[in-house]
């Protein structure tokens, strides 16, 4: 059946057999075959519909996602293994979407696939960027950023029909829908809705990721967050974000208008989820279109105050967007009004400066604006959620405790665990039998199994093979060698001070120094590294720096890389990440406690079979619970201390860079063997920004970081006692299904 209709495909459109045809021209039959297959099973409906909307969708390649959902996957890899051809080969010709940075587009991702997973009526809503987030290429130990076009002639990008017009200060730009299917594991699709301009102009980019940010009507959707050190970058960031909330809310009224919807009770029909502030602009947006549909501004505002909920994804100040006024005049002068009403309406209630929209250095607080005129505010981890309604989101929970909810992150299954770690999936199976796949806490049925050798063993060698295949891949693609035999501690994530790469490199230097002084470790070493660094985050790109020159340095030092090796992936995607995170031991999770929202990689990890070395921050709090005390490697201060410490502002990295322990860490940076390899410059600025700065605390915790590693590595010898926790993991991962989460979501949030 499916065979023939594969064959069908490729003889029309080819004129080829299936092993005549290249892995080209089999990927594109099956894309036309998915796609035919996803409408044939319907998309999800009902009398309330969920609009998710984000700035970034980091969803990955779609092909074995899609097959996976549709129950097709090993069908279709047996169809292409007896003509001689390879699924995973095939994957390899689709190019990855670039729709997001990292996390908080991920998220968005497994959200909507659980989202179509458990049959609820919801899309996402975003942006169509052409050249997405920049690729990173490494050149002279440097990250350099080059634009990372990835739409095809045929892709899974389908045009609609839809076309809007969106007005902005002085001109006005027409918008174009593009959907792409979102397939629910064994049920009806949804879509991804990715609004797009008429008027892009490609050829603005000549190289690097440099272009004129003012010409608005050719820009637009070229990248995603482009730098925004300037003006212009900063303006062009608002001009998405409203191309984006006046699309997604004339979309709203359109569809809610062709089901015969009243207007005046939407709240009763949509949902719109605010995904972090960037998309906070489709309140006053709605706001405006109610009252150009003849609806009042009280009752509009009541209206849409019903409709919207927002989610807040973090603490760091820098992120939480406060727009001049100015800005929004230029951009959007028809909402600026609107604004100031529901400011004033605001201030004519409450005293308290910190709760007001438009502060007195007229700029508009974007969270500030979701939370007065939202139905539910919530944080993505327990701790998070603590901390926003103790600490920094106080005096909004003050008045609104009932709006505060905490949704603890979740992952999909399906892409970080059945598709990814195939064989790991398929062992699980054979043990406790599929249940787990439509209800992930049945993974706890592994427990049984904890002292059982003979499945330590296989789940022992399961993970071997992933390290050879990752091994294999490294040197395909940066000709890279690495031993299969030593231990792989990886910490991939986007890269900031706050996440502490640079911890992880001080732990490096150490063990280096040790090695060359004769203490060489039990089992060899692999230290892995993905990021990306923001190109306007100077102190970012010099920790890469740092990390390129070690990898140069202890590789080639023949007295040292028998034992120890680092590894900077170039260029960390969810492609990349599903490689590295089936292969991974040690589960790298450093963040500065009280600083990591979540993490959902930490999640991920350990649904693959890693251990945890983390501090007690984000969701790393609920591994621990879960797990408990001996299956999980936890250090550093408490996030209490560490807030006490910015309260009182008595952190002081120095007197941390005066032990001598640290200090010849630290001075390695700024080595001759460094300086040999690597630019001065750099290394020297990050070299006194730790011990002058160190806003993030890196010495603060340092020493019970290199204890606590050391333990972890010296553990690794014990294979029974590591695989059992290994298990335990396994085991425990389940309460990190994002079809938890969703259906958290609907039960408190949107009701659908
Ligand atoms: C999961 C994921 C992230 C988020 O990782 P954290 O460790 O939670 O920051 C970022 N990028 C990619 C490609 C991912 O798959």
């Amino acid at each position: 059946m499916l065979e023939n209709n594969l064959k069908e495909i490729l003889t029309k459109r080819f004129n080829k057999s299936i092993s005549e045809a290249s892995n080209e021209e089999i990927y594109l039959a099956l894309l036309e075959l998915t796609k035919s297959n996803i409408k044939a099973k319907g998309t999800n409906k009902g009398k309330k519909k969920l609009y998710y909307i984000s700035a970034e969708f980091l969803i990955g390649k779609l092909l074995s996602n899609n097959l996976i959902n549709l129950g097709l996957y090993d069908e279709v890899k047996e169809v292409l293994a007896k003509n001689g051809k390879e699924l995973t080969e095939i994957e390899e010709v689709e190019l990855e979407p670039s729709l997001g940075n990292g996390g908080l587009g991920r998220l968005a991702a497994c959200f909507i696939d659980s989202i179509a997973t458990l049959g609820l009526n919801g899309d996402g809503v975003g942006l169509n960027y052409h050249f997405g987030l920049f690729q990173q290429v490494f050149k002279n130990n440097k990250q350099t950023a080059v634009k990372n076009p990835w739409i095809t002639s045929e892709s899974w990008l389908n045009k609609s029909d839809i076309k809007f017009e969106v007005p902005f200060g002085g001109f006005t730009l027409k918008s174009t829908l593009y959907d792409i299917d979102v397939t629910g594991y064994n049920e009806a699709s949804n879509k991804l809705r990715l609004f797009d301009i008429d008027t892009l102009d490609e050829s603005l980019v000549k190289d690097g990721i440099n272009f004129d940010k003012t010409d608005i009507a050719k820009n637009l959707t070229l990248f995603l967050y482009p730098d925004d050190s300037d003006e212009a970058g900063h303006l062009l960031r608002v001009y998405q974000q409203y191309f984006m909330v006046s699309n997604a809310a004339q979309l709203i009224l359109l569809e809610a208008e062709e089901n015969g919807y009243d207007l005046h009770k939407l709240h009763e029909h949509v949902v719109v989820q605010i995904n972090d502030t960037h998309p906070s602009m489709v309140i006053p947006e709605l706001i405006r279109l109610l009252g150009l549909k003849g609806i009042g501004m009280s009752e509009a505002i009541e209206i849409v105050t019903k409709t919207c909920a927002y989610t807040n994804h973090t603490i760091l100040a820098e992120a939480l967007e406060k727009w001049p006024i100015k800005y929004l005049e230029k951009v959007a002068p028809q909402i600026v009004p609107i604004i100031v009403e529901l400011d004033n309406r605001v201030k004519a209630k409450y005293d308290d400066e910190k709760v007001y929209i438009i502060d007195k250095e007229n700029r508009v607080h974007m969270a500030h604006m979701d939370i007065h005129y939202g139905f539910s505010v919530n944080g993505v981890a327990a701790l998070h959620t603590e901390i926003l309604k103790d600490e920094e989101l106080k005096p909004f929970y003050d008045i609104y405790p009932e709006k505060f909810n905490n949704k603890t992150n979740g992952i999909t299954f399906r892409r970080w665990l059945l598709h990814c770690n195939n064989e790991l999936a398929s062992y699980i199976t054979e043990l406790i039998g599929d249940d787990f796949k439509k209800d992930a806490t049945k993974l706890e049925d592994l427990l049984k199994y904890v002292d059982n050798k003979e499945v330590l063993a296989k789940l022992d060698e399961i993970k071997k093979h992933n390290k050879v295949a990752l091994k294999k891949y490294l040197k395909e693609t940066q000709n890279l060698d690495i031993n299969e035999n030593s231990i792989f501690d990886i910490q991939i994530k986007r890269l900031h001070e706050y996440k502490r790469q640079q911890m992880n490199v001080l732990y490096i230097i150490n063990k280096y120094l040790e090695i060359k002084g004769g203490k060489k470790p039990a089992t060899p070493i692999t230290m892995i590294f993905g990021a990306k660094a923001a190109p306007a985050y100077i102190i970012a790109q010099d920790i890469i720096h740092t990390i390129l020159c070690l990898q140069e340095i202890i590789n080639n030092d023949p007295d040292v890389n028998k034992y120890l090796n680092v590894v900077m992936v170039e260029n960390y995607n969810v492609t990349k990440a599903s490689k590295l995170i089936p292969a991974c031991d040690v589960s790298e999770q450093i963040s500065l406690a009280s600083k990591e929202a979540s993490g959902t990689g930490n999640m991920k990890f350990m649904l693959n079979g890693a251990l945890t070395l983390g501090t007690e921050d984000g969701a790393n709090v609920e591994i621990h619970q879960l797990v408990g005390d001996e299956n999980i490697y936890i250090f550093g201060e408490s996030s209490e201390t560490v807030i006490e410490h910015y309260k009182n502002a008595d952190y002081v990295s120095k007197e941390f860079y005066n032990k001598p322990a640290i200090k010849k860490l630290v001075d390695f940076i700024v080595s001759d063997e460094m300086i040999k390899v690597g630019d001065k410059e750099n290394l020297e600025r990050l070299h006194n920004e730790l011990i002058n700065k160190d806003w993030f605390m890196t010495l603060l915790d340092l020493e019970d970081y290199i204890k606590t590693k050391d333990k972890v590595f010296e553990d690794y010898s014990d294979r029974d006692a590591w695989m059992r926790k290994v298990v335990i993991n396994i085991a425990k991962a389940g309460f990190f299904s994002s079809d938890r989460t969703i259906a958290q979501y609907n039960e408190d949030i949107w009701h659908l």
